[in-house]
């Protein structure tokens, strides 16, 4: 797909992207975060839309020029709204991340309190990690899960919320395979007076698909990237009622960003066309069909899968009782070396570093939408257990690395 020119002006550049592109066909993309978009939306997102500057939203810009953005942003506003059956959406956030600062920036001071999942339970670095901003600008207390079931444990988050008296609440998660009670958290938090940000970034589609509860109308806030599940254009997005509808577009811009990223909006809108067809729905239901029938084989095979299975796409393994010697990092490594690519991940109850782990995370948006199903699935999932009750057996790697390339040919992402 490689325009030629830039192989001849910059073959660095080039000789990257087209070894990225091999790489992303010829292994088999088990990062639960990750996606493969249409050519669609490589399009959107690969245009002269990326040489406009469009501070300011539709039919109220800043600078001139702008009818064409503001046709581009409204569809992805519009499509939006009817994915999510929202009141209001914007659709500028750079990122999930920034979508979160958005919402942050909307209705707190510095210093007020958020409530959030610990991030060794399945939290992401933007809930108030220590390392992050959110982490630094605000006093941050943690909900987990609960460590016998591996599901949230919401008497402890109703307890630690009156306590701590927090000022927003925030729901979502990037590795917890189990759906949250938005309602619930919503009660807590209207009982302490608290804001409730639900943080879907993971399950963009499979809420745009209905397989999955919607927090909106529920929680105060949705933020959302749109570049996994939902398999966008890469980026971030909130969506709220029209009452937060003017605090949200500021705390965005002018509050946190400058010019939107028009590409990266065409992308959202050409994703979010394709979500709303009916074949999307189909897609979304088979990721999550195959992320049970991953968990279900791989605890077959005497693995443990944190909470005992999965609502979503994605689970979580757990090495430590079927596995002690292995860590999460020894896992990534060498699956990766057969072209399974997957992430180590902390496991609720960890003792190792956020480097090393006990855990694997393991998620199918990626491989659903190159087309596999269940049978391709269990393939797999005996895959990744053979070779962890056999780390040091090179033939059988060899012969798993030949069949991974069997069926990375036959289900190729971009003709
Ligand atoms: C991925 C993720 C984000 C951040 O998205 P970026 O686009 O990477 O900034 C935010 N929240 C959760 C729960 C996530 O999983």
């Amino acid at each position: 797909m490689l325009d030629s020119n830039l192989a001849e002006t910059d073959a660095v550049v080039a000789n990257a992207i087209a070894a990225e592109e091999n790489r992303q066909e010829n292994n088999l993309e088990m990062i639960a975060s990750e996606n493969h978009v249409s050519e669609e939306v490589l399009e959107a997102q690969g245009s002269v839309l990326t040489n406009k500057y469009a501070e300011g939203y539709p039919n109220s810009r800043y600078y001139g020029g702008c009818e064409h953005m503001d046709t581009i942003e409204q569809a992805a506003i519009d499509r939006a709204k009817q994915l999510y059956d929202a009141e209001h959406a914007n659709v500028q956030p750079h990122s999930g991340t920034q979508a979160n600062m958005g919402v942050y920036f909307a209705v707190l001071n510095p210093g007020d309190k958020i409530l959030s999942l610990n991030l060794n339970h399945g939290g992401h670095l933007s809930h108030g990690h220590h390392v992050n901003f959110s982490g630094q600008f605000y006093e941050v207390e943690q909900y987990g899960v609960d460590p016998e079931t591996g599901y949230i444990d919401y008497n402890e988050l109703e307890s630690v919320a009156h306590e701590f008296d927090p000022d927003l609440i925030v729901s979502g998660s990037s590795a917890y395979p189990r759906e949250f009670d938005f309602e619930r958290i919503s009660r807590v938090a209207a009982s302490v007076d608290a804001y409730h940000l639900a943080d879907i970034a993971h399950i963009t589609g499979l809420v745009a698909a209905d397989i999955h509860t919607n927090p909106v109308g529920v929680a105060d806030f949705v933020t959302g990237s749109t570049h996994k599940t939902i398999r966008a254009g890469r980026g971030g997005m909130i969506l709220t009622s029209e009452e937060y509808a003017e605090t949200i577009d500021k705390a965005i811009f002018p509050g946190g960003q400058g010019g939107p990223l028009m590409h990266n909006i065409a992308g959202k809108a050409v994703g979010f066309k394709e979500a709303l067809q009916p074949d999307f729905t189909e897609y979304a239901k088979q990721t999550v069909a195959n992320a049970k029938c991953l968990a279900e084989t791989l605890q077959n095979r005497g693995l443990s899968v944190v909470s005992g299975g999965t609502d979503k796409h994605l689970l979580l393994v757990d090495l430590r009782d079927s596995h002690p010697d292995v860590t999460g990092k020894d896992a990534e490594e060498r699956l990766e070396s057969v072209g399974i690519t997957l992430n180590k991940n902390t496991v609720p109850g960890e003792s190792r570093s956020p480097f090393v782990t006990s855990g694997i995370r393991i998620g199918t948006p990626a491989v659903t939408t190159r087309g596999f199903t269940e049978s391709e699935i269990k393939d797999v999932a005996n895959y990744i257990a053979d070779l962890l009750d056999n780390p040091d057996d090179e033939e059988l790697a060899s012969n798993i690395s030949r069949e991974i390339d069997y069926l990375t040919q036959e289900y190729p992402i971009y003709e």
